[in-house]
């Protein structure tokens, strides 16, 4: 009990503190946020890490310059949630709630975990098992909800992934965000049915990523996603730009199939284990990035 209390307030006294130095936009105040998470940070080895983040970013390393990008161009919400809740709550300060979890049970929490929120798509990407599923699989949201609920209060994680099937499709999406302010989301997403509205809705939740998929340009793209679906992506990105929300992009670095037909990832696998496999999807767990 008086662990959690000064968790919450550690969590509390970060808040607020993120809050007021971004408010301040001088180059001084990212490092006065990993000065903050110095002193805040739940244990001995996280003082230690966010320390060595703090040099970073006074020696000028990329990682500062991208960082003091980020808190210019997202919106002041993203910007807050994501260093709130990232670096914050998932990194520096959720470790001493994980390690009293894993002593009480015997089992280490993850960092991230991932959730498929639905087996829907409403694309019919070449090579996906998403069409394979039923049409109607979502994960439901009590049981969505109450597992975010435990995995943040006991054991400590504030960084979820949502993956499917295309997540946009359930019309709930943008309120579990906002149900869950202290954590942060990457969503997987096809971005098609990113439009005004829903990008207005993510600005506003501040504390999702949308990841969206391309194969490459605009060839390699619609040849497996299907036709205008580059210009899709393309579309969404600028919606997510103009409105300041943070996005990304997951590498699918693949071989085009070798005959019409033919699934390069699938047969790779299944008719010629010796092969080293033609398909890769690399899918980093960082945000990429903005759009130059
Ligand atoms: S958009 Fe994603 S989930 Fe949907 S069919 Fe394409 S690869 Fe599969």
């Amino acid at each position: 009990m008086v662990l959690d209390l000064a968790s919450r307030y550690a969590k509390a006294a970060f808040a607020r503190g993120v809050r007021r130095i971004l408010a301040d936009s001088s180059p001084r105040s990212l490092v006065r946020i990993w000065s903050l998470l110095e002193k805040v940070a739940s244990t001995p080895f996280d003082r230690l890490q966010a320390r060595r983040f703090r040099r970073l970013v006074e020696q000028g390393h990329p990682f500062g310059a991208w960082l003091g990008r980020v808190c210019r161009e997202l919106n002041p919400r993203a910007a807050e949630c994501l260093i709130r809740n990232l670096y914050g709550n998932a990194w520096f300060l959720g470790r001493a709630t994980r390690r009293r979890f894993e002593s009480a049970h015997a089992f280490r929490p993850p960092d991230i975990i991932v959730f498929d929120v639905t087996a829907r798509c409403n694309l019919r990407c070449e090579g996906c098992w998403a069409a394979m599923y039923g049409r109607n699989e979502d994960l439901p949201r009590g049981l969505l909800e109450r597992a975010l609920d435990e995995a943040e209060r006991e054991m400590g994680v504030h960084f979820f992934v949502f993956s499917g099937g295309e997540p946009f499709l359930r019309p709930d999406l943008c309120d579990i965000f906002c149900a869950h302010p202290d954590s942060q989301f990457q969503i997987y997403t096809n971005a098609t049915l990113i439009d005004d509205a829903v990008a207005g809705e993510l600005a506003a939740c501040g504390n999702a990523m949308p990841m969206l998929s391309v194969e490459g340009n605009e060839v390699l793209t619609d040849a497996r996603r299907g036709r205008g679906v580059h210009a899709e992506v393309l579309s969404a990105m600028l919606r997510l730009r103009e409105r300041g929300v943070l996005f990304g992009l997951p590498v699918h670095p693949h071989r085009p199939p070798s005959r019409p037909g033919h699934d390069g990832a699938a047969r790779a696998t299944r008719d010629d284990a010796r092969a080293r496999p033609r398909t890769a999807e690399r899918l980093p767990h960082l945000p990429g990035g903005l759009l130059e």
